[in-house]
């Protein structure tokens, strides 16, 4: 079957049926009122083991501790927001994520032997802004950030570019998808991602501001929530 871009796709009366084409014919099914929780409970009930096994996996990784592939570290860091990242040294993992700063670094404690997560900055990392995530020629300063994403409130550290006609804090903020939290010396953003995301909570549950913000603290920390700093004022308002 011919897959449409999705810009292009829009659906008429006609093919209204085949929206959900594309996905596979167990996803659908699923959706289904015909489908019984019962039985596929039972279809799990075999794998249950294996599936805890596979799930306490990830509390560990078997490649931390040899060399990472850039011959210059050794892998100490994971990433669980990526998919089947490989564990790198601190250095590959900056630079891996010089387009998804947000993900959490995963950094192994070898004393305490847990994993712990960190911001990127904590590993070096800073996010520039104004040429595609790359490092600018002419770097304004580099200061501390907070920004607000799906995945918790990241403490990161953040590079504004001062090439010729980068605009101001808030054009560079914009164009790199975060949203003020202020418009007065701005030290806190919240991304376009999180701001869409409560939305179509909202529209669909009703959820209210103030609760999303407290799963995304926890979703920061969840044993200490209560030392997340965010602005819940700030984000109701935008
Ligand atoms: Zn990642
Ligand atoms: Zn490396
Ligand atoms: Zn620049």
């Amino acid at each position: 079957m011919k897959l449409y871009p999705l810009t292009l796709y829009r659906p008429t009366k006609r093919n209204r049926s085949r929206r959900f084409a594309p996905y596979t014919t167990d996803a659908t099914r699923l959706l289904t009122p015909t489908c019984q929780n019962s039985q596929l409970l039972e279809d799990f009930e075999d794998h249950f083991d294996s599936l805890l096994e596979k799930i306490v996996e990830f509390e560990a990784d078997a490649d931390i501790g040899s060399p990472c592939s850039c011959d210059g570290g050794i892998r100490t860091t994971q990433c669980h927001d990526c998919t089947q990242y490989r564990a790198s040294c601190t250095r590959c993992f900056v630079r891996a994520h010089q387009n998804n700063p947000f993900h959490w670094a995963q950094v192994w404690d070898s004393e305490r032997g847990f994993f712990v997560k960190h911001d990127i900055s904590a590993l070096g990392g800073t996010i520039s802004l104004g040429h595609n995530g790359a490092d600018c020629p002419n770097p304004k300063n580099n200061i501390l950030f907070t920004v607000v994403d799906t995945n918790g409130v990241h403490a990161t550290r953040l590079s504004l570019c001062g090439c010729l006609e980068s605009g101001t804090k808030i054009d560079q903020l914009m164009r790199a998808r975060l949203f003020p939290a202020t418009t007065v010396d701005t030290k806190t953003a919240f991304t376009f991602k999180v701001l869409k995301e409560f939305h179509l909570h909202n529209l669909e549950s009703k959820e209210a501001a103030y609760d999303y913000l407290a799963a995304i603290r926890r979703l920061t920390d969840n044993v200490f929530t209560d030392d997340v700093p965010v602005s819940f004022s700030t984000f109701l308002f935008n």
